[in-house]
């Protein structure tokens, strides 16, 4: 058996939300399109994956990666794939679906396994919930579920039958299996699996990400971010640092409220979730943050991390300066932190360090802050 697999990706669908096409959507730091690709790709029977594509997305394929241009309809662009094997030596073809992410090695053997003693063969998973006709919103009749089954991809085919099968077909067949059926070739039923599914919602890409973490052996998506932050000493009173005033002979100079600490943290968040800085997201050039309390910038950024689906689980941030003393005030320094950012405070270290009076910070010009952030997706 010479096996070449044909990645189905020229879909326009984006009921998952966003602008691009689904299969170019991100799942689990990468494309849909990649992990479709990949499982296919590196499966030891595959020999060639060929990818079809809307002529919009040309750009979107990686390099090295084998694209032909899709039709206007399914039927249409597995046919250019079908197209672009000939004469090429192959004796059989997988059609696989490009939102079929979760794809698993041993559903393909399944398939390789059933081309062996079938012209074709499908993933399919028997139907387990009891079946409703309904109208008008109400129960108006059970159907068994008796040899009905939900069917999945890829579906594996002889080559040259299944591409004689397409040149005879409308284009209105609901699948392959459908072509390969109303051409006469038997279709082995093979084990499908839950995991496999086709990633349309965005229920689907967070069940998705979960199933891919798993198979990976990554169970969780840990991430860290460092903040670093400096503000000069000015003529003052009091300095703010991480949400507590310390009185001082000094002030610290800044845009915002100068808390150079709860800049460090909310950057080191930032930093975690790939989002840049706190310039990014309140730019100095805007008037409205000028003395800005900066627990704003800070539950903005907990805020996105919240958003993205992450828990931030510690936080440590060390002030770096001769005076202030900041041991007396830690305390308090851990608390306000902990109200503002809604997590317990055994999880927010304040420290502190001189620099041995050298450097600015040892000659008392302002004062440094350095963090570190956690962030866990389940
Ligand atoms: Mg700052």
């Amino acid at each position: 058996m010479k096996l070449a697999a044909i990645l189905v990706a020229a879909g326009r669908g984006t009921r998952a939300g966003g602008t691009l096409p689904k299969q170019w959507q991100a799942l689990a730091g990468r494309r849909v399109f990649d992990w479709s690709y990949q499982a296919l790709a590196s499966h030891p029977a595959v020999d060639t994956v060929i990818a079809v594509v809307h002529p919009d997305d040309a750009s979107q394929v990686p390099d090295g990666v084998e694209a032909v241009l899709g039709g206007a309809t399914r039927a249409a662009s597995v046919k250019a794939g079908l197209v672009a094997l000939e004469g090429r030596s192959f004796t059989h073809v997988l059609i696989h679906d490009g939102a079929r992410a979760c794809l698993s090695t041993e559903i393909i053997d399944a398939v390789v396994a059933g081309l062996q003693t079938h012209d074709a063969a499908a993933p399919a998973l028997p139907v387990s919930d009891a079946l409703w006709l309904g109208e008008a919103g109400e129960v108006a009749g059970t159907q068994s579920r008796e040899n009905l089954y939900r069917a999945q991809t890829p579906q594996g085919f002889d080559l040259v039958k299944i591409a004689a099968a397409h040149k005879n077909a409308d284009n209105t067949a609901a699948d392959d299996v459908a072509v390969a059926r109303a051409a006469g070739l038997a279709v082995a039923i093979v084990e499908g699996h839950e995991d496999n599914l086709k990633v349309t919602t965005p229920d689907d890409f967070a069940r998705a990400e979960r199933i891919l973490r798993a198979q990976s052996g990554v169970q969780m998506d840990i991430r860290l971010g460092n903040g670093f932050d400096v503000h000069a000493f000015t003529t003052g009173n009091a300095v703010i640092l991480c949400g507590v005033t310390v009185p001082h002979t000094k002030a610290l100079l800044g845009h915002s409220d100068a808390d150079v600490g709860m800049h460090a943290v909310t950057d080191a968040i930032y930093g975690a979730l790939a989002e840049g800085d706190i310039g990014r997201h309140f730019p100095p050039s805007d008037a409205q943050w000028k003395g800005a309390a900066s627990d704003i910038f800070l539950k903005h950024a907990c805020e996105l991390a919240l958003e993205r689906g992450y828990t931030i689980t510690n936080i440590d941030c060390t002030l770096i300066c001769e005076q202030p003393k900041i041991g007396p005030h830690a305390a308090a320094m851990q608390s306000e932190m902990s109200r503002i950012m809604a997590l317990a405070p055994d999880r927010i270290s304040i420290k502190a360090t001189t620099s041995e009076r050298l450097g600015f910070t040892g000659r008392e010009e302002g004062i440094a802050a350095l963090a570190t952030a956690t962030l866990v997706k389940p």
